[in-house]
């Protein structure tokens, strides 16, 4: 679903990605952890086109970047992105974030869209939720609309930059839990997050990146229980 062949990207003189090799297979779940300015973002950023690539091939769904014929604004309606802040529209009410777009850029007929606007924030939690705009939810419900949004697309990935680390504390478990109910549904997923916790239920795989490079690759219980480099113990030992 997601291919890294040989990536490299610079920021002027800053090489933030080198010889990215990594491959995500569909309903993966692949949680992405490394220390500050270690290129997690870029990473997950370049797969919807949001940053761009300077070598090698990045493959998503089958399209290969920076091709003629791959259509990066069709590619992007099937990548859900969840950020840090949860970049809702502010004026628009919690189901009218979730069926924007269904009806606007995927014309799905707004009946039919607001039925699965619906279904999602009932999903998240949120059945009470409907008509509230932005500023009456919390931060944890803002980033549960956020996530409902991106499924009212159908997406067949879905990106996660630290979902959770703007939250409050009591906040945190109520949006892992519905990105766990996410995963257990078969999305392909890629995450950054140091939520070491939801790493061990859903990953399948744990990427450590350390100055732009993946520096571990492996199962979640291999990675903590015997990661092999010593600046992965090193940031092991600050985050758990
Ligand atoms: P992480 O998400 O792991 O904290 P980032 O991918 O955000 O790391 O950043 C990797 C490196 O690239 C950092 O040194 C950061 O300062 C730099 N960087 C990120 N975005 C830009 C940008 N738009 N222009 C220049 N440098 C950037
Ligand atoms: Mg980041």
């Amino acid at each position: 679903m997601i291919e890294f062949r040989g990536v490299n990207k610079w920021f002027g003189p800053l090489h933030v990605l080198n010889d990215i090799e990594l491959s995500v297979q569909p309903r993966e779940v692949v949680v992405v952890c490394g220390p500050s300015g270690s290129g997690k973002s870029t990473l997950i950023r370049c797969i919807n086109g949001l940053e761009q690539i300077q070598k090698g091939d990045l493959v998503v769904d089958g399209q290969r970047l920076g091709d003629k014929a791959t259509d990066m604004t069709l590619l992007r309606t099937e990548i859900g992105f969840v950020f840090q802040s949860f970049n809702l529209y502010p004026h628009k009410t919690a189901l009218e974030n979730v069926t924007l777009a269904p009806i606007h850029v995927r014309k799905t007929p707004r009946a039919q869209a607001e039925e699965y606007g619906r279904e999602l924030l009932v999903k998240v939690g949120l059945g009470d939720k409907f008509d509230a705009y932005p500023a009456q939810l919390s931060g944890g419900q803002q980033q549960r609309v956020a996530i409902a949004r991106c499924l009212g697309m159908r997406p067949k990935i879905m990106l996660f930059d630290e979902p959770t680390s703007a939250l409050d504390p009591e906040m945190i478990s109520e949006v892992l839990d519905v990105m766990v109910s996410v995963a257990e549904e078969g999305m392909t997923m890629m995450v950054v997050t140091h939520e070491m916790g939801f790493a061990r239920s859903v990953a399948q795989r744990v990427v450590f990146m350390d100055r732009g490079a993946i520096v571990e690759s492996g199962t979640p219980d291999a990675f903590f229980s015997n990661a092999r480099t010593e600046r992965a113990r090193a940031f092991l030992g600050k985050i758990l």
